[in-house]
Order: structure tokens, then sequence, then C-alpha cells
């Protein structure tokens, strides 16, 4: 899946994929479990979350529901109570993986917090009982962790799906039949189904006779169970039948319908899915766990003006007595996990190519389809990148790339036919080369997903960034490759800072961590695990002798996991393999990925010695420090002598609290972390900083634009742990006048912003004024230089349009003046004068301050077909002043007629931004809570970001307050998600800063 989130200075984009994650809701009303009282006041009694506060999330017992209760509900068995739990913990639904890598971590990494001693009630993602104990028995009994798999009672072998939607009432029927096989004696069947109205089911053991069965619900782990009196014996076969009905979903998860205006004006209406990560047991019962791949065929009845898709060709087409079409599609050739499949009618049309054996099309509403064309070359050139990159064929004979009109993720890698929303898939004749650079990416993204994740999937959502940390490296990789025009490094080097500002905190986690709950896997997909995971991954690959052996080790871990499913250690152990200094990658990762946070390399230096030393950086309010947390660390430097080419870096490996280099007396100075391709911070002392100041102030080009940047980012990073001064920082910005280059820029202005948008929203009016002249007196003469009119280059975009976005938004006269004079032109021509792409958002923003300018934009915004730029008018009309519209803006993105719901993440995000507004959408998230997690699931990426914006710009006690008591007050419908603990602390942080620096702001500024 992909989650954008591009940061550009003014631009917080932010979105990812599904909703809804609580419990299901209109079910089945099932005699057998009524009749069993303390079923159902065990469900009662489980549902108790703790509550806040509950700050560190290392205390923190994430403990939603004990699970017992289905194996009580499906009775009769004489184990003891223990034993039962965890017996069938381990053989139901596959919950024995997450113990299998908790046990693996525990036993194979000294990094690692022990797991719990006795965890038999811990809660378990919408499944079984979680029995660490058990498992760690078991584990040392075989000594063969691999042999939790066998628990596993029954598996699936193949599904047929026959679906029948009707969107003329936004309902459907279904039948799902499933053969299965018995790997171990069972009396039961226990699988996936939410919202779904079973009404009838037959069950076939090997060539017995069709039997009429029973199915049971236990609705609060959407889950279904079959039982038998007779015990279904390893090794036979047999055949699960269900026929079922159901309402489309009205959000964005399922088996949802989509709907847009056409050109004539006329509502369309569509049904499509997202299944990632824990809904296609709402659109049919099936093991909803990635680790349980099966092959599936698929039949989709339509009206014949309509058209299905699927992930496989079709096969053929029957006309049905009803006068509907029942379009077949060819059973997969692949074994899948259900989170990958995939089904879509709707009255879109496509183009397409044929790429070495693939038929790839790109896909959209009839309208849209000449915006296809970039969408179609680009993934035609991924793809055969990717097929010679990773020397395995992409195994299906055909690719669909799909533009859905509201789709809440950036886009979602389902195996042959990929998803995405319009933004990040159309590009019109005239898009600037950023919008370019954003399908680009979500492109390549999402095709790397065809291997890294669908080819091979990581056995549970712990390690989701198995998936999603190698997807977003492999975007930036094969683009620097396919597509460098696009110049994506940038792009990369900020979302390496981003992470790091968010692993900082001590609510983050490890990359590879354990999940138990819809909430917890909701909440996997986050920077840690997309941008941190990419981020040790080109840490990993560039430390990594020769510029092969990585690819070697991800070709050996493909073509050795090819079909099944994978976890950390497997994809560390196949780089250990092709090693060819005998390096241990297993050894070195870890560190990485089974603790939280990153460390701080501080440098002293004496003559010719160079002392490192390590240290977890962690942003507490209490200063604390984790002492026991060391890495592996990779550190690379270089030096006054040579600092720019590749051959300068040298290496030395820091593994312990501290280790000494030498370096020649003559150094003047050394830069750490080259280019910073490391997942570290570095602090040089008073001394180092200050020869890396001077060096800048001589010559700005002594260090390569990564490394300036890097030392941005750094120094305010240090400001923020309260290691420096903000003197200090200031210090360092001296040079800024002579910089032109777009990411220190970019990342300068960017922190500067974060601080002056703090003293905005505590009406430090005077220090606003300061700060404000402090930024023009650095960046003005740069800020003037821009240019308005086209321009290719995608750096000097970047460059521009942050310090355009920054100017305007400062209300600088010359930007401003320019913006309006631009924006005139365009409405005077009819708007056939073209505002370049990059500085469509600063142009539109300033016009949405003036009444009749803002009338304008809104008029626009429902005229405009083009998404992108919809989006843009869509931020400007969001960051008015004026509060009226502002209320409007938020309630039509709640209501989702005219705004799209899908945007409202984006509304708010932009809101907070302005003074005017950031009140107002903090009470309108607590008012609206309830229909906003009806829309955006608890822990999902949306509801992450609308946290995040609405309380990251708080820094008094009082708003800590007003957080902290909203938040507690949500109980299960929120408290215990990890981004209200990275709020409280961000807010806590801010408060520190504040504190501690105001005075040298009111001194020195
Ligand atoms: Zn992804």
């Amino acid at each position: 899946m992909y989650s954008l989130h591009i940061c550009r200075l003014l631009c917080a984009f932010h979105s990812n994929s599904s909703t809804h994650a609580n419990l299901p809701r209109n079910m089945i009303e099932n005699s057998m479990f009524e009749e069993e009282p303390d079923v159902v006041d065990l469900a009662k009694d489980s549902t108790a979350f703790p509550t806040f506060p509950a700050l560190d999330p290392d205390e923190v017992a994430y403990e939603p529901r004990s699970s017992r209760l289905l194996v009580r509900g499906l009775g009769e068995n004489d184990m003891d109570e223990d034993e039962e739990d965890c017996e069938s913990s381990a053989r139901l639904l596959g919950m024995s993986f997450m113990n299998r890598s908790s046990a693996h971590r525990s036993s194979s990494s000294p990094y690692t917090r022990q797991a719990p001693p006795r965890s038999c009630s811990r809660p378990s993602a919408r499944t079984m009982v979680v029995c660490v104990l058990f498992l760690v028995i078991v584990a040392s009994m075989t000594m063969v962790l691999k042999t939790t798999f066998t628990l596993i009672t029954i598996h699936p072998i193949s599904y047929d799906l026959t679906l029948n939607p009707n969107l003329d009432d936004m309902t459907f029927t279904g039948q799902t039949v499933i053969n299965m096989t018995v790997l171990h004696n069972t009396k039961r069947i226990v699988l996936h189904g939410a919202n779904l109205n079973i009404t009838k089911a037959t069950f076939k053991l090997g060539d017995g006779e069709v039997k009429d069965v029973t199915v049971l619900e236990y609705k609060p782990r959407q889950q279904l169970a079959v039982k038998f009196s007779e015990e279904l014996k390893a090794g036979q076969y047999c055949v699960l039948t269900l026929d079922y009905s159901a309402t489309l979903s009205h959000t964005y998860d399922g088996f949802y319908n989509s709907s847009y205006t056409d050109k004539d004006g006329n509502r369309r209406v569509l049904a499509a899915t997202q299944f990632e990560p824990l809904y296609a047991r709402k659109a049919f019962p099936c093991f909803d766990e990635p680790s349980f791949k099966a092959t599936f065929l698929i039949k989709i009845s339509r009206k014949q003006d309509y058209m299905t898709l699927s992930n496989m060709p079709k096969a053929k087409s029957t006309l049905l007595p009803n006068g509907l079409v029942q379009d077949e599609f060819e059973r997969t050739s692949v074994k899948m996990s259900t989170y990958l499949v995939a089904f879509i009618v709707s009255n879109f049309t496509p183009i397409s190519k044929n790429v070495s054996n693939t038929l790839v099309s790109v896909y959209s509403v009839p309208e849209k389809k000449e915006h296809t064309d970039y969408a179609l070359d680009t993934a035609s050139k991924l793809l055969e990148f990717y097929n010679s990159f990773f020397e395995i064929e992409y195994p299906l004979k055909k690719l669909d790339l799909v533009a859905i009109p509201d789709f809440l993720a950036g886009a979602m890698e389902n195996w042959g036919l990929i998803t995405f929303r319009e933004t990040t898939l159309l590009v019109g004749k005239e898009s600037s080369p950023l919008e370019k650079q954003v399908v680009a990416s979500v492109i390549a993204h999402e095709l790397a997903h065809q291997w890294f994740g669908n080819l091979v999937t990581m056995s549970w959502w712990n390690d989701l960034w198995l998936n999603e940390g190698f997807a977003t490296y492999m975007q930036y990789m094969s683009l620097q490759t396919v597509l460098p025009q696009l110049d994506t490094g940038n792009l990369f080097l900020s979302v390496r800072f981003r992470a790091m500002d968010k692993d900082a905190l001590n609510s983050s986690h490890s990359v590879s961590t354990e999940v138990n709950t819809p909430e917890q896997v909701e909440e996997m997909f986050d920077s840690v695990s997309y941008e941190k995971g990419a981020s040790i991954l080109l840490m990993l690959n560039t430390s990594l002798p020769g510029d092969q052996q990585f690819r070697k080790g991800i070709i050996e871990y493909l073509k050795e996991f090819s079909g099944a499913n994978t976890d950390t250690d497997d994809l560390w152990n196949s780089l250990t393999k092709v090693s060819t200094h005998h390096q241990n990658v297993s050894e070195m990762m870890n560190s990485w990925t089974s603790q939280k946070g990153f460390p701080l390399v501080t440098v002293s230096r004496n003559g010719d010695e160079v002392n490192l030393t390590q240290e977890h950086f962690l942003l507490t309010s209490e200063n604390a420090t984790h002492a026991s947390s060391l890495w592996n660390i990779p550190v690379t430097y270089v030096n006054d002598s040579c600092s720019l080419a590749p051959e300068c870096r040298q290496v030395f490996n820091l593994k312990t609290k501290s280790g000494t280099l030498k370096v020649p007396k003559s150094v003047k100075w050394l830069k750490l972390n080259y280019r910073n391709t490391g997942f570290y911070i570095v602090h040089y002392g008073n001394e180092g900083w200050a020869a890396l100041i001077d060096a800048l102030s001589k010559n700005v080009s002594v260090l390569t634009h990564e490394d300036r940047a890097s030392l941005i980012h750094n120094i305010f990073a240090l400001s923020r742990f309260g290691r420096v001064s903000f003197q200090q920082v200031l210090n360092v910005l001296e040079y800024m006048p002579s910089e032109t280059e777009s990411a220190p820029v970019t990342e300068a202005l960017l922190q500067l912003n974060r601080i002056y948008r703090l003293l905005d929203k505590r009406q430090e009016s005077g220090l606003v004024a300061r700060m404000r002249s402090y930024i023009l007196m650095h960046f003005g003469s740069l800020m003037k230089s821009q240019t308005w009119g086209e321009e290719k280059s995608v750096s000097k975009q970047e460059l521009r349009s942050s310090l355009l976005g920054m100017a305007c938004s400062m209300k600088e006269e010359n930007c401003t003046q320019q913006a309006k004079s631009l924006f005139k032109q365009y409405v005077d021509s009819n708007e056939t004068f073209r505002i370049p792409g990059d500085l469509q958002h600063v142009v539109f923003s300033v016009a949405a301050q003036s009444d009749k300018d803002w009338t304008t934009l809104h008029s626009m915004y429902e005229r405009v077909a083009y998404d992108a730029e919809k989006r843009k008018i869509l931020q400007a009309l969001a960051s008015t002043e004026d509060t009226r519209r502002l209320v409007w803006v938020l309630k039509a993105g709640l209501e989702g007629d005219i705004i799209q719901t899908q945007d409202l993440p984006l509304i708010i995000s932009t809101v907070c931004n302005g003074f005017a507004g950031y009140l107002f959408a903090w009470d309108f998230i607590q008012e609206n809570w309830d229909r906003l997690i009806e829309k955006f699931p608890v822990g999902s990426f949306a509801i992450q970001t609308i946290i995040k914006s609405a309380t990251s710009q708080f820094s008094t006690q009082a708003h800590l307050n007003q957080v902290q008591a909203f938040f507690s007050s949500l109980k299960e419908r929120g408290s215990q998600m990890r981004s209200v603990q990275e709020a409280l602390e961000t807010i806590r942080l801010n408060q520190r800063w504040m504190d501690e620096n105001l005075p040298t702001l009111r001194k020195r500024l």
C-alpha cells in the first residue's frame, strides 16, 4: 500500500488506506452463541481497555480483549483452561506466526526485550489467543521454530468466489467455495467473516456426501466456525461452501461502493475493493491472514454496460437468464494472500501495451483517458527494470493499473490489479515534473510490491516493513535508474529526516514489532514501517562491499522464498549468505529492526584520535536515557582533504558504546554520515561544529548538498534534544545566504517554519515578526531571485515552491503581488493562461485570502476535473482565514458530497497550519470523532495524520490537558493509539523547547 506523505514545506499531503477497524455491526444472529451466556459475558468484560494516561509505550499493556471466548464457545474440550487456550491459539488461524517470530527474536537477538513470561490471555489481532509461553516450550522442545507452522490444523488450497453485486441497491450476494486440507486432527474449522449474512452452508469431506452444516459466529473477532462431532483427520481434503449476502461497504474498505460525477453531470456508481490489511473478510469468508496463501477463481456478474476487472485476465463471459453478464476470470496462477485479492465493477476504459510477456493497461473513468499515457509509459519502463533487476519475471499475464475516483490509500498493490487514487496515477499533458514525480513514485512503489509483498509475503503484520520498507526503498532506487530526470534523491532525503523526527519519540516502535489488535495492525502503516524501513535498507546497501551484493542478496531471498512467507531474519540470512566478506548482516541489522529509535553519535577529537560514542537519541520531556540501547552503526565520514566524491568516504563500524578512529593531525574537520545515508544523528561538539561552520562560510561546495542538509537537520534535532542551544542553530544557519541548493534550503525552511508556527499559535506576535525578518534576511534574496514562469528542473521547482510558499505565507509583499497578478491573468484568460504546476499551490493560496477570489476558487473546485489541480484548489480553500469558510470546508469534507471525504485529512492539516483555523479544527475533531472513525479506522494513517495535524502545534499546559482529557475519554474509540501518545509527547516537547529557548529567541533573533 502507498501512504502518500509528501511533505514539501507548506503542503502536507497525507493519505493512506482503508476504513473501519472496529468490530462488526450488523451480524448474523447465532443461536449457538446465545445459548452460552459465559461467552457473551466474557466478550463484554474483555472489552475493557486500560485508560489514559499511558505515555510510555514500554509500560503500556496493550490489552484489549481476551480471546478465550471462541474456544469456549465451540465447547466440549477436555483440556484444562490454560492448555485449552494455548492450544487453540496455536492451532487456529495462524496466530502462531506471531509467536513464532517473538520466540524467534528473543532467542536470536540480544536487543529484544524479553517476551512477557505468561501471556496466554494476550490479545490477538482478530483471532486467537497468543501464548508465548506455550510456543517457547514448543520451540525449545523441537529446536526448530518453523515447526510452529504445523500447529495450524486447516489450510486453504483454493477459493472459488462468485459475486453478484447490485449497484442499484448497493448490496451483493456471494458464494465462496473453499477447498482445504487438514493438517492436524481437529473438530472445527475457524475462518474470518465480517458483516456477512450466511444463508447456506455445506460441507464435504473427501469423496463423501455434501452435508448441511451450521456456521457459528463470534462477532468481536470477526470469526466464523463450523464444528464437527467427528474429528477431521490429518491428510484429508474437504470443501466448505458458504452462500451469503451483504451490503457494499460505504467506507473505503472491503467491497465498497464509490461514485463520481461524469462530464454530463450524472452520478456514476462503481464498486471496488480494498482488502489490506483486514478487510477481505468483509467481502467473502476466508482465512484472512497473510500466511494463508491459496489460489482464487473469481466470477462476477454485472449489467451489460459495465465491465469487471480482477487479478487475472478474463476467461469467459456468460449471459445469465436474468439479463446480467457473468465474467469469469482465470484461476490465479500463483498462490496469494487474501489481502491481495481484488475486483472492480465499473465503466472504466483502458489503454494498453505489451511489455515482455505481460499486457500492461491503465484504466480510468472514460473522460480521463487522455491522462493515462504517462502512467502506461512509466509502468512499462519500471516493469522491465524490475524484471531484470530481480531476475524473476513478473509472473502474471497482465498488469492493470486503475484510477479509482474515491479511494483513501495512495495506492494498493493487489496482484495484477493495482488500484490508485486519481492523483497518484493520472497526469495531465501540462503537468509539472513534480506531479509526474508523485505518479512515478507511486507506480514504482506498487510495482516493487509485486515481488516484495506479493511473491514473498511477510508472515504476519509485525513484519509489515518487509513489504513497505522494501517497496519504499525500491521506489527511489528504481526511479534513480529508470527516470533520473525526476530527481527523487531530495525527496528520499527529506523522508529520511521525517522518519527520524518520529522515531526520536518515546512513542515510536521497533521496525519489527509485536502487533495483536486490528488497531495495532492499522498503526503499522506508519513512517517507521515505510520510511525508516527504507532508510535502513539504504544504509545497509551503501555499507555492503561492492555495488551488487545487496542486489544478489535480494535475488537470493526472492528466489528462495518465492510464493512463501517470511520474517525479518529470513531476509538478513539471505543477505548474509551471499556476503563475500563473511559479514554477518543479521547481527548488524537486528540492532536496527528490533529496537525502536536510532543513535546519536557524538564526536570528540584529540589530535589524531577521534572518539565516537553512541547513545539513544530519545526525545523525552524527562530527559531519560536508554543506556542499554546499542546499535551496530556503519559510521561513514569524509574530511576537508576529500569530501565530495564517493571514494572519499571512509567507514568505521561502531558496535560498542564508544570507539576510536585515527585521522591525520592535519585534518581540519570531519563530516560524518556521508550524504546522510545512515540512520543516525551526529553531534560534533563545539569545536567540530565551529570547524564545519567555518568551512561552509568560506565555500558552501566543500560538502555535498545532502551533507549540508544533514547538518541543518541534525543541529535542529540537537536543539530539540536539549544538547545545543538555539544560538548554535543560528550559527549554523549563518551560511544560508550563500546556499542555493534545494535540499538544505528546504530543510532549513521547514525547520524554521515549524518554530514560526509554534510562536504564531502562542500569539508571540513580537517574536513572530522577528522570526519573519530573520527568515527574510537569510532567504530573502534567494526568494526574490526565483522565477514565476515554467521551470523544467525538478530540484529548481522544489526550491522555488518551498521558498515562495514560505514567502507568500508570511505575506511577503513581492511574493503576494506576483501571485495575485498570476491569478488575475489566469481568471482573465478564462483559465487558458497556465500557472506552472509547482506554483499553483502558492498562487491559489494567496488568492484564497481575498473574498472574491475565494469564491472564484470555490466554483473552480466544482468544475475542474483534473484531480491534482483540484487538490491544490482545495488546499487553497482550506487556507483561508475566514472562519465561516473554514467551518464550511471542514463540514463539506466530512459530508463527502462536494468534497470527497478521502481529502478530509488534507483539509484538516491545511486548516491547522493557519492561525485562524487551528482551534476550530481541534474542536471539529472532538465533536465529530465518532464520524471520523467511522470513515477512517482507529489507528489508520488517516487518523494518525488528523491527530498529528491538530495537536502538533500546541505548546502549552492548557492544551496538553485538553488533548489528554479528550483522548482519555475515548476509551476503546482510540485512547490506546500510538499517535495519541505521540501527540502528548510532542506537546510536552514543544512546551519544554519553548521554555528553554524563548529567552534566546528574544535576545538573538
Ligand atoms: Zn506499499
